[in-house]
């Protein structure tokens, strides 16, 4: 499993703000069955918002069918690339991603730029397979 850690801002509430580490791929929504839920009322987030998966392009984010969209800076996208500590805004909040991603190989787990396909240290091939392989989570090694 792959981890990256969010950080998340109200931006019209200053006091309301994280940071969390999730598993990929992750959701973020309104409902309590996404992996990060963000369930201010009335902050324009939808039940099912967004999705951040890794593939062998790197970090995705893709807007879940929202009613108020996904944003990076005033270009509203359905899908795109986040650059490692890029961010984008959903609804009041804006949401920065790490610069770095955890090596899915538990002997390793070092910390690596999400734009490499392959771990420099061990490596372990960095994508999520459920982006290949339907809903079977799971990850491998090319060596
Ligand atoms: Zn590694």
């Amino acid at each position: 499993m792959t981890t990256l850690e969010l950080k998340w801002r109200n931006l019209l509430d200053e006091s309301d703000f994280g940071t969390c580490a999730v598993t990929l791929p992750a959701t973020i929504g309104r409902s309590s069955r996404n992996t990060l839920r963000l369930r201010r009322p009335n902050a324009g987030i939808s039940r099912q918002h967004a999705k951040i998966e890794i593939d062998e392009r790197g970090l995705r984010i893709h807007d879940m069918g929202s009613t108020n969209g996904v944003f990076f800076g005033t270009r509203q996208v359905s899908s795109g690339v986040l650059p490692a500590g890029g961010s984008f805004v959903i609804g009041a909040y804006e949401i920065t991603v790490a610069p770095h991603i955890q090596c899915a190989n538990a002997n390793c787990s070092k910390n690596v730029a999400p734009d490499l396909v392959i771990c420099p240290w061990c490596g372990q091939f960095l994508a999520d397979a459920k982006t290949r392989f339907g809903t079977n989570l799971y990850t491998y090694h090319l060596q």
